[in-house]
């Protein structure tokens, strides 16, 4: 805990610069055995007081919303509770109609996880209200981040600039007792960063791109802790669970220090926004961090192929295909992600560049790599360990949708992975095909 507060609080030193990191926006971030008793303490000592609105759903209100707000209501609150119904999602409709809810209100506190932190975040940050969040399940890294994750009206789901929560609160007995497949979705959004990281520092080195050591060293006293206690994670045990949460908070707090999630969130990332947005009918209900898990063996696989040569791959200039783009994803979305693929698109003179500069680094590169990389086939033990499912066909995506997912993924946002060098070398369509 006290590695956390340093992160957050502005008292770590990077080792590679010996500087100390910038105070992160948060004001607080506590992971206890249980908030029982401590409800009223935790919100007021990040400056909410008096009139609150507490933004749950049926389900976190049961598990966690009621006896907050029962417990701030004793210690002399006013709580209004916004319970939203059924299913909740975090889009920009559901937003307006949260929005609408909170429009009278001095300060928000959001119990729940993915969605509910989402939402509230985003309607904070807009009414500039002050909120703070009692987390319900370790199934997420975003309870710090700066940023909110949302779907735009076209159904195209985005990483929009929200603000931090002051108050990221987590009861371990309750985050335990989630649904297993809640801390299966937490340790694949975990397990992703070695394959981001290499997606990155790929991108830099053969683009120039910018990349910050800052959000792995600050996980680094941690490495190893989660394959370690994968199984004890999918047993939900209590300390397994307090480790992976404290993962999922660091890796969280990566954005503060670079403005982007890159460190966290590369080509695999994208496989789990393609499920998210073109599934459709075909969606199973997974959860964002258990396609994670799955997407990073599959980019891991990719990436192992690349690194496996000796040569650099020969690359030629993106090919788009405006109109399979539409057929797959509807004119509104296409347009949008095209204009974001275009970006990153290489014509003749960029793709030779791009060779020249492969052929003079490749072995180099090759070589850090590799260092960074984790053997696929051990990745998906832990994963399934955890209690992940470790393949398209085990989420229960039909496998012609979930290669579509691997073949097309690229082609949403301006990142440079893996599955761009693929494409661009013409081998995307053997890569894709493989997978299931
Ligand atoms: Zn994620």
């Amino acid at each position: 805990m006290s590695h956390i507060e340093d992160v957050y609080l502005g008292r770590w030193t990077n080792p590679r610069t010996g500087e100390k990191a910038p105070r992160a926006p948060v004001a607080r971030i506590e992971i206890l055995d249980t908030v029982a008793g401590r409800e009223a303490e935790l919100v007021r000592s990040v400056g909410i007081n008096g009139e609150v609105h507490l933004v749950a759903d049926t389900n976190t209100h049961d598990v966690l919303g009621h006896q907050v707000a029962k417990a701030l209501r004793s210690d002399g609150f006013t709580v209004h509770e916004v319970i939203l119904p059924g299913r909740p999602h975090a889009t920009l409709s559901e937003m307006e109609s949260l929005k609408q809810k909170l429009v009278n209100a001095e300060a928000a506190i959001a119990v729940g996880s993915g969605t509910i932190n989402d939402l509230t975040k985003f309607v904070a940050a807009q009414q500039s209200l002050p909120y703070c969040v009692f987390g319900t399940a370790p199934s997420m890294d975003g309870y710090a981040s700066s940023t909110a994750s949302m779907g735009l009206e076209s159904g195209l789901k985005v990483s929009l600039p929200a603000k931090p929560p002051r108050g990221v609160f987590l009861d371990i007995s309750v985050l335990a007792a989630a649904p297993p497949h809640m801390a299966a979705a937490g340790f694949g959004d975990c397990l992703c960063n070695s394959v981001a990281r290499i997606d990155w520092w790929m991108s830099h080195r053969v683009l120039d791109t910018q990349f910050w050591f800052e959000p792995y060293l600050v996980t680094e006293p941690d490495d190893g802790l989660l394959e370690e206690n994968a199984e004890a994670i999918g047993n939900r045990e209590h300390v397994a669970i307090g480790y992976l949460t404290r993962a999922l908070v660091l890796s969280g707090m990566g954005v503060n220090f670079t403005g982007v999630s890159n460190h966290g969130s590369m080509g695999e990332h994208q496989i789990s926004h393609y499920i998210d947005c073109f599934a459709r009918e075909r969606h199973p209900g997974t959860l964002h961090g258990q396609q994670v898990g799955v997407a990073t063996l599959s980019m891991g696989r990719i990436q192992s192929w690349f690194l496996d040569q000796a040569a650099p791959p020969k690359i030629m200039p993106t090919k788009i295909d405006p109109d399979d783009m539409t057929r797959r994803m509807g004119p509104a979305i296409a347009r949008q992600c095209e204009e974001e693929y275009r970006k990153k698109a290489l014509d003749a003179d960029g793709a030779a560049r791009l060779n020249e500069r492969l052929q003079e680094i490749w072995p180099q590169l090759r070589e850090e790599c590799r260092a960074l990389q984790v053997p696929v086939e051990h990745m998906k033990r832990k994963l399934a360990e955890a209690g992940g499912a470790t393949s398209g066909a085990e989420l229960g995506l039909p496998s012609e949708f979930y290669r579509e997912a691997v073949r097309h993924a690229h082609e949403m946002r301006n990142r440079f992975s893996f599955a761009d060098l693929a494409c661009d070398a013409g081998l995307l369509d053997g890569f894709a095909a493989s997978e299931a």
